[in-house]
């Protein structure tokens, strides 16, 4: 017997500014939603004056997750403190593993017109948190859409349908870009032991059981409950566009500071220090 995720929570991401003055929303990490175990930050990046975002995001560390990056407009140049370079483009995903420690730069490479992108932060368990560092920079094209009965997905993660996205994950970890004709109904298994949410792009989206449905409208993230699977429509006579990401939780614990995020004070100060003496990335 399945049982139908609702949706418990409802957040709204928050105007802020990081990097050297990149405006952006933060729908996860800010103080209505501090994380979602294990997604530990969303930001949504839509703009288009040059200005908000054009100083980009010059030299800064991470340790101890991942970042997945999904650019649908505009594009960026990746460099890091290892000599890697990458080059995004839009349709795009770039997934670092920052592991035990990169220092990199990410900046636009556009100067005008509209940058739209994602980037969510994956927490990593903890006896992996001190792996290599490693990226997956995984083109468009190298990216499977599977389209059925008016649901367009773009796999970004994970399985949907039976197609499988390139990208390797360390925990199970579906992570769509989706495209919802009226009226079509996207349904995806989300076992017991992960954590989902929808943010919905355009258009509004009607979840849950026909006797009671939760709806999630534009620039809101939608955190659902427990359950087994879920269940997003298409309301009223337009398309749907909204990313759907469920993953395994970690369950363990996570302390935080800037760019870091490890499991003990002692681990968070270490860090720091590593930072500090020029010994991480
Ligand atoms: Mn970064």
């Amino acid at each position: 017997m399945s049982s139908l995720r609702k949706i418990t929570q409802l957040v709204q991401g928050k105007n802020t500014s990081d990097g050297a003055g990149v405006k952006l929303k933060r729908v996860i990490a800010g103080e209505e939603l501090n994380q979602l175990d294990p997604f530990l930050l969303l930001d949504e990046f839509k703009n288009d004056n040059p200005d908000d975002y054009a100083a980009g995001f010059p030299d800064h560390p991470h340790r101890g997750f991942e970042t997945i990056t999904y650019l649908l407009s505009g594009s960026f140049t990746h460099r890091d403190s290892h000599g890697n370079e990458g080059h995004l483009k839009a349709g795009a995903i770039q997934w670092m593993t920052a592991g035990k420690g990169v220092i990199h730069s990410e900046m636009p490479e556009q100067t005008d017109g509209l940058a739209l992108g994602y980037q969510l932060w994956l927490n990593l368990p903890a006896k992996l948190k001190m792996t290599e560092p490693k990226y997956q920079d995984i083109a468009s094209e190298q990216l499977p859409v599977v389209e059925k009965d008016g649901v367009k997905a773009k796999i970004l993660s994970g399985i949907y349908n039976g197609t499988k996205s390139p990208a390797e994950s360390f925990i199970p970890f579906d992570y769509f870009d989706l495209h919802l004709a009226p009226g079509a109904v996207f349904t995806q298994a989300v076992p017991e032991d992960r954590n989902a949410f929808i943010y919905v792009i355009d258009g509004k989206a009607k979840t849950g059981s026909a006797d009671e449905p939760t709806y999630v409208k534009p620039d809101y993230l939608g955190v659902f409950g427990p359950g087994d699977s879920v269940k997003v429509q298409a309301e009223g006579d337009k398309p749907l566009h909204l990313l759907f990401a469920s993953a395994q939780k970690l369950n363990e614990p996570v302390v935080r500071g800037g760019p870091f995020v490890m499991n003990t004070m002692g681990e968070l100060k270490q860090a720091f220090y590593d930072y500090q003496i020029g010994n991480l990335g």
